[in-house]
């Protein structure tokens, strides 16, 4: 039986948060695993550099109550470290640290400066022989993962798996899109990323969380909890029902399931976790076409199989609304995006429906269109 505590927590005022974080760690005994000196990494969600407001990214207030409760039993060897979507360089993490309001004091001075990578094999049988990881996650003796709770256009929610892939560097995260396309294998790529990173503890940060198109141009929807487990994936389905959802529907729970990740039962402790009335709203990317109540039951599989693959989902740009930055195409994994006199242009054939790029876009420039692929 995996422990998954929640605790109510309506705000980012930091006593709140404190608290909360300090009754997560007494439930679950944090303290008894760290050693005097140990490496400690705190991996939030820093998709892109966005004000803690917006919902995209792991707010402040939560690094600033995890490092405030480690440095008081005298833990300093703490880094926070990410890599958001784009590059891993100094430079371009410096505006995502600054963005995202972590450049503050409590924070700045664990901020993460060592920009390398490297490999780490994975365990035998895995699909993925190796992953190649950002350093301070290859050098973390105990590793907090604190991700952010949102929907997700290619894999409908980015909680505590899914918040791992940013311990891939860089533009290296587009080419595991473009080794696995589609999102059956995706998301078995994330299963085996989050065995072979294997964080310690996984704090959730839910007290705003994003709905609709998440992961990085959803709504916020204020969900007033912070939820906390030694295993990620019972952190996962907790969520899941949190966001009134169900999590075999999730596609990296369906695939832990069947690597036999998933633990038997799912204990919630602490503060009652009422699912959220009504449900999270999914992503566009994601929205039923309706077309399986209108068919058969027996030929609903070999319908929708039919269906998927010539109506799906493609993203489509605004151009009134594109600034022409480039960051779709700079993290499109097919690159087929060209961006000429400042406006980006996304051809139908090649594309993968990935939507990194929709991801990417700090303008919200791009919406889902359903259509015939290569057209
Ligand atoms: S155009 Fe967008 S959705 Fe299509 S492959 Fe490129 S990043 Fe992915
Ligand atoms: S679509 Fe968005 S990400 Fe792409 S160039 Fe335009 S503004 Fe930038």
């Amino acid at each position: 039986m995996s422990v998954v505590n929640a605790v109510l927590t309506p705000s980012y005022e930091a006593d709140a948060v404190f608290e909360a974080v300090s009754k997560h760690f007494e439930v679950l005994n944090v303290e008894g695993d760290l050693r005097p000196g140990m490496r400690i990494l705190l991996k939030p969600n820093l998709l892109y550099g966005k004000k803690p407001e917006a919902g995209v990214t792991t707010n402040p207030a939560i690094l600033r109550a995890v490092i405030r409760w480690l440095t008081e039993r005298g833990h300093t060897n703490i880094v926070v470290a990410d890599s958001s979507g784009g590059l891993f360089t100094a430079e371009y993490m410096r505006g995502v640290y600054a963005a995202s309001g972590l450049r503050t004091p409590g924070i700045e001075e664990y901020l993460n400066r060592d920009f390398t990578f490297g490999r780490r094999e994975t365990r035998e049988g895995s699909a993925t022989r190796s992953f190649n990881l950002i350093t301070p996650v290859l050098e973390a003796e105990y590793i907090i993962n604190l991700p952010k709770l949102k929907t997700h256009a290619m894999t409908t929610v980015s909680i505590g798996v899914k918040n791992l892939f940013g311990t891939i560097p860089g533009l290296q995260k587009p080419d595991m899109h473009r080794r696995y396309p589609e999102t059956k294998d995706f998301v078995r790529m994330l299963c085996e990323l989050c065995e072979t990173v294997h964080p310690n503890v996984t704090l959730l940060d839910a007290v705003d969380s994003m709905e609709g198109n998440g992961p990085g141009g959803g709504t916020v929807r204020h969900t007033g909890v912070t939820l906390c487990s030694r295993d990620v994936f019972a952190l996962d389905i907790a969520a899941v029902l949190f966001m009134g959802l169900v999590p075999s529907d999730m596609p990296h729970l369906a695939a832990a399931r069947d690597m036999k990740l998933l633990p038997e039962t799912v204990s919630v402790t602490g503060d009652d976790l009422v699912p959220c009335s009504p449900a999270f709203r999914l992503p566009d990317a994601l929205k039923s076409t309706g077309f399986d109540d209108s068919v058969p039951k027996l030929l609903r599989k070999p319908a929708s199989f039919v269906m998927d693959r010539l109506l799906r989902s493609y993203p489509h740009v605004d151009r009134s609304k594109c600034v022409g930055c480039g960051r779709c195409a700079e993290s499109c994994p097919q690159k087929i995006i060209r961006v000429e006199n400042k406006k980006a242009g996304m051809p139908r054939r090649g594309c993968i429906s990935c939507f990194c790029c929709q991801e990417m876009c700090p303008v919200h420039a791009i919406s889902v269109k359903r259509g015939l692929r290569g057209l």
